[in-house]
């Protein structure tokens, strides 16, 4: 069975190499979950012969397109925009807009792949998909923004619908430019429906929505603890990133009784080890979302942080790490600094930002890791409820929203659980959240036939 393994495994990653040139994060994606489902499918001959797997590594469309605008100084940029329409057999696509000078078709891809298992994880029905440009919000005007988000829009308008493609934010794409999407996709088709999640408040947003990937990442962290009967309470927290996702996972880290000492951006890390309270993190929040700052001025704010130019938070000690910023932040040597410093647990705020050396020591060292496919999908889960609400045309408090979502939440844990135990106990949530993603899709693409 070994041998069999490793020779379907190859010669499926041999195909995705050839079919998909110079697509490294996309190859990273696809070859985690085809490991996890090889013996799963080599047991399930049908799903070997109606190519499930080899379906669902090829996006069902691409759109990819020019995003002309103007600048500030009158001068014309030009932008490339994408949306990737991976798999819609339970649902519409759903899944983030990425504004990132990085952003390329293989990430957009591997983001895609991934969201496809992660809303299915969400058991709601939810296809999935990615969107984004390598366009960098930093240092641009608002107006600079809203005029490249009007023409992002202005082709993209033609390929999504409230039953057909909902996206919501990403990095980069927080309220602000979802706000200058929605308008503009309004203008354009004339319909006011629930075509974006991630809305303002006052035009058919969900309450929570904003705290909902960082809720749900804890929510999940906590879950985990729980079976080594841990808690959050009391343990210390390092978190990467300072934005939407390491906000509010640091919100409830505090909530929850922990202490978080890290935070970082693209250009370095801070490391307060008394903890950034209630009123540190408020000071986060507007320096990042509203003026838009560096995470350098903690450090200059607060004289009990350091700052770590150009490091990643990871040599910290800590019992718990959040990586919330973006994929590969985190190596195998910096996950073999985090055990042995003592870390118990780590849960992925962000999409892969474990490298698969990384993800291999925590699998090995069988300390308690969850994926981002299933510590974040609280996001796109709570994009769901927003979805429902827009459709019903009401919106629910916060409370009925974080029940829901705190039950979501342990139904992903239980089903990893499920699908992930080994025979010695140990709990892989990377093949429990592989397998359990998979099997929906799966069984309703068989359904659906070959289309
Ligand atoms: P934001 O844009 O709000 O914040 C991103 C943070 O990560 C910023 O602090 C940013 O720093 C940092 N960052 C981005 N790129 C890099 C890089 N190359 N190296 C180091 N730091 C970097 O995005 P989100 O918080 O929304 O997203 C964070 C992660 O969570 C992403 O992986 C995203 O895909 C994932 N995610 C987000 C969801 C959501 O609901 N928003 C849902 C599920 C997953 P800087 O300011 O310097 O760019």
């Amino acid at each position: 069975m070994e041998n069999q393994v490793s020779r379907f495994v190859e010669n499926f990653m041999a195909e995705i190499k050839s079919r998909n040139p110079a697509e490294p994060e996309f190859y990273q994606a696809v070859h985690e979950v085809v490991e996890s489902l090889a013996p799963f499918i080599i047991e399930n001959p049908a799903l070997m012969k109606n190519k499930i797997l080899e379906r669902m590594a090829e996006p069902e469309r691409v759109i990819m397109f020019r995003v002309p605008w103007v600048d500030d100084n009158g001068d014309v940029q030009i932008n490339r925009g994408f949306r990737v329409q991976m798999n819609s057999a339970i649902g519409p696509y759903k899944g983030g807009i990425r504004f990132h000078a990085s952003v390329n078709l293989g990430i957009l891809k591997f983001l895609a792949f991934e969201q496809v298992l992660k809303n299915s994880l969400t058991s709601l029905p939810l296809g999935g998909g990615k969107g984004g440009s390598d366009f960098n919000p930093k240092g641009k005007s608002d107006n600079e923004v809203m005029r490249f988000c009007q023409s992002f829009m202005n082709e993209l308008h033609r390929h999504i619908g409230p039953n057909t493609d909902v996206p919501a934010g990403d990095i980069g794409v927080g309220a602000r430019e979802v706000s200058f999407m929605f308008g503009q996709y309004k203008k354009l088709r004339n319909e006011f429906t629930g075509t974006f999640t991630g809305k303002g408040l006052d035009f058919g947003g969900s309450p929570l929505r904003p705290e909902a990937t960082g809720y749900g990442t804890v929510y999940f962290a906590s879950e985990m603890l729980k079976t080594k009967k841990e808690s959050i309470k009391g343990k210390t927290v390092a978190i990467s990133g300072s934005g939407n996702v390491a906000q509010y996972a640091t919100q409830k880290v505090l909530e929850m009784g922990g202490k978080v000492v890290t935070l970082s951006d693209s250009n370095g890390s801070i490391y307060d080890p008394e903890g950034i309270d209630e009123e540190k993190l408020e000071y986060v929040m507007v320096l990042k979302n509203a003026v838009r700052g560096r995470i350098k001025e903690y450090a200059e704010k607060y004289p009990s942080a350091q700052y770590l130019e150009g490091e990643r938070p990871w040599s910290v000690k800590c019992d718990i790490a959040l990586p919330c910023a973006t994929q590969n932040e985190l190596n195998g040597d910096q996950a073999q600094i985090l055990i042995d410093n003592g870390c118990i647990c780590v849960a992925e705020g962000a999409n892969m930002p474990s490298t698969p050396e990384a993800v291999k020591l925590f699998l090995d060292k069988k300390i308690l890791y969850g994926p981002g496919k299933a510590a974040n999908a609280g996001g796109v889960a709570v994009s769901g409820l927003e979805m429902t609400q827009n459709s019903m045309r009401l919106q629910w408090t916060s409370d009925e929203v974080d029940e829901k979502l705190q039950s979501i939440m342990k139904n992903i844990h239980a089903a990893c659980v499920k699908h992930g135990t080994q025979e010695d106990g140990f709990v892989n949530y990377v093949n429990g959240s592989n397998v359990s993603g998979f099997i929906k899709v799966a069984n309703a693409m068989m359904a659906q036939g070959v289309v």
